[in-house]
């Protein structure tokens, strides 16, 4: 109970509801979608394909704007805000990582987790250390120089995860992550996911479909046809 006492809110999301308009058709797909994520805490967000996972994540990272509803970054409306805050607030709470690294493959390791910062104005010689510190935490010391075509999976998704940490986030949104790892690199990636979160006290939310990995995180959310499940 002390535990939750010292814990604050991270991420908020209060009556979320989406819907695209494609062409002149309308697709719901977000239905009255309420959630918190904590400091220090792992969610899971479990649910079948095509049922809004990756459109929470957008609305949670501030890619998308809900129909309705609102969202909190840190206690701040992240909804009436202009564009430029909500660049500005990207850039500094929030962390993505998705299924495929989604590395820029003409850069090395310590560079691709290094561009996110000299984006955000830090300068190059802090950027190295930072991104040294990162790499090496991640158990990458032997792969700082290395392009992502000479990575393997999980060393590549583990820079993605470096590089998601690189700016000091508050919140980690990750899309299916371990998606296109064998069992062993996706329980490896997760254990440092892991370990990662709780040593910095930020929070994180998974989009998963591996139900072995979601039964232990700290809580699981099932999203079902756009609507939180109990
Ligand atoms: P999940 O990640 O759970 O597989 P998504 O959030 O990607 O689900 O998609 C939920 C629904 O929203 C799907 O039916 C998908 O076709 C639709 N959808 C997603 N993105 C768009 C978009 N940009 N325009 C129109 N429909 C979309
Ligand atoms: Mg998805």
């Amino acid at each position: 109970m002390s535990d939750k006492i010292d814990k604050k809110e991270i991420l908020k999301l209060k009556n979320v509801y989406h819907t695209y308009k494609q062409d002149s058709q309308k697709v719901k797909v977000l239905n009255n979608v309420s959630l918190e994520v904590l400091s220090g805490e792992m969610v899971a967000l479990i649910g079948p394909s095509g049922t809004g996972k990756s459109t929470l994540l957008n609305i949670a990272g501030l890619l998308e704007t809900p129909t309705s509803g609102t969202v909190e970054v840190l206690s701040q409306d992240c909804v009436n805000i202009s564009e430029n805050m909500k660049t500005s607030i990207r850039g500094k709470e929030v962390g993505f990582i998705f299924q495929s690294h989604r590395l820029f493959q003409e850069f090395s390791a310590i560079e691709n987790v290094m561009l996110p910062q000299l984006i955000m104005g830090v300068t190059k010689k802090n950027a190295e250390d930072k991104s040294k510190d990162l790499l090496c935490a991640l158990g990458l010391e032997k792969r700082l120089l290395f392009r992502p075509a000479k990575l393997s999976g999980g060393e590549a998704q583990r820079v993605a995860i470096a590089r998601s940490l690189a700016n000091s986030p508050n919140i980690i949104l990750a899309d299916e992550p371990t998606g296109n790892l064998d069992p062993i690199s996706a329980k490896n990636v997760y254990n440092i996911l892991y370990k990662l979160i709780k040593a910095l006290g930020i929070g994180c939310l998974i989009a998963t479909h591996n139900i072995e990995l979601a039964n232990i995180m700290d809580r699981c959310i099932t999203l079902e046809n756009g609507s939180l499940k109990y």
